[in-house]
């Protein structure tokens, strides 16, 4: 029940109106029955946000698009990952104090390990957005050789250089037939693009794992390619899932209560009424 001890959390972000995260932190709190409620604000001032936050006591964000970057300046503190990043997509306030941290990494990595080891593997990474320069980092501390293709070249070459990687313009194909990792980590594959996949189908050999980051549809044309080929495949939602555990475990203290927050995320996914073609946190 919500009384003057809740203490709420909340996304911030624009548009956030199909975000699944209330649902799922929702669902995490009440399977452990602790006094907590996650809201979803549209926001277009991010300054005034994040004063909002202090200023109500509210206890953590989720940061979305188009914000990710924008809100680092207004917070006093940023954990080391997510300076080294330039996005936070979590705040965390602590008596006042707004600490900055990003957990898209982190949970990136959390998905590709339930399928595959890393160390020592080569993945090439395609798309050089926030999402793919997070997943960059994780993937580099876990000892992974790593090659990023984007559509703008510049953008790969930059993300490449931030984290000690090799960068392409356009899909250098004989980088993925040397890969044991592949992933997508642009928005193709989701809606309106949802019969298009970023990698032709003949080129998903037998040692690649196919992860898309994309969850929304939860089977990807690229995911469903790989599975018909018998390639081992990591879906979207997995990484989602472990982002927002993450993100429970530093708003509440508490580890995440990973079967209640997997299940509220899979009737949402298996509904699919709710969730279009924009980043849904
Ligand atoms: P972003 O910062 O806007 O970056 C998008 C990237 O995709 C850019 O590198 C862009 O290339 C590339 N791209 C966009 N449209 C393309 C197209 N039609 N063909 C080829 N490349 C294209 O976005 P983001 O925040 O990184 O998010 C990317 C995707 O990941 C979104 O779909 C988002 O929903 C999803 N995501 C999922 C999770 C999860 O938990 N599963 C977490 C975060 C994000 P250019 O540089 O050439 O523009």
């Amino acid at each position: 029940m919500i009384n003057a001890d809740t203490r709420i959390c909340c996304l911030i972000g624009d548009p956030v109106e199909h975000s699944l995260s209330p649902l799922v932190h929702n669902a995490g709190y009440q399977a452990l029955g602790i006094n907590y409620a996650y809201v979803s604000f549209r926001v277009s001032d991010i300054r005034q946000a994040v004063e909002g936050l202090r200023g109500l006591d509210i206890r953590g964000a989720s940061v979305t698009i188009p914000h990710k970057t924008s809100a680092m300046k207004y917070l006093d503190r940023l954990d080391p990952l997510a300076e080294r990043i330039g996005a936070v997509n979590t705040i965390v306030n602590d008596d006042g104090v707004l600490t900055g941290y990003n957990t898209d990494g982190d949970g990136a990595i959390k998905a590709l390990e339930e399928v595959t080891t890393l160390e020592g593997k080569k993945a090439v990474l395609v798309g050089a957005g926030g999402a793919a320069l997070a997943i960059a980092f994780g993937l580099k501390a876990r000892g992974v050789k790593l090659v990023v293709l984007n559509r703008t070249g510049a953008k790969a070459r930059e993300l490449a250089q931030k984290v000690g990687a090799e960068g392409y313009g356009g899909l250098k194909l004989a980088e993925i037939a040397s890969a044991d990792i592949l992933i997508n980590a642009t928005p193709v594959g989701m809606p309106p693009e949802t019969d298009r996949s970023i990698i032709p189908g003949e080129l998903l050999h037998n040692r690649l794992t196919v992860f898309d980051i994309v969850y929304n549809p939860r089977e990807t044309r690229l995911l469903a390619e790989a599975r018909e080929r018998g390639r081992a495949v990591v879906y979207g939602d997995r990484m989602f899932l472990y982002q927002a555990a993450k993100q429970f475990e530093l708003f509440t203290g508490l580890k995440g209560p990973l079967k209640a927050m997997e299940s509220a995320l899979a009737q949402a996914l298996e509904g699919g009424g709710n969730v279009t073609n924009l980043d849904r946190r």
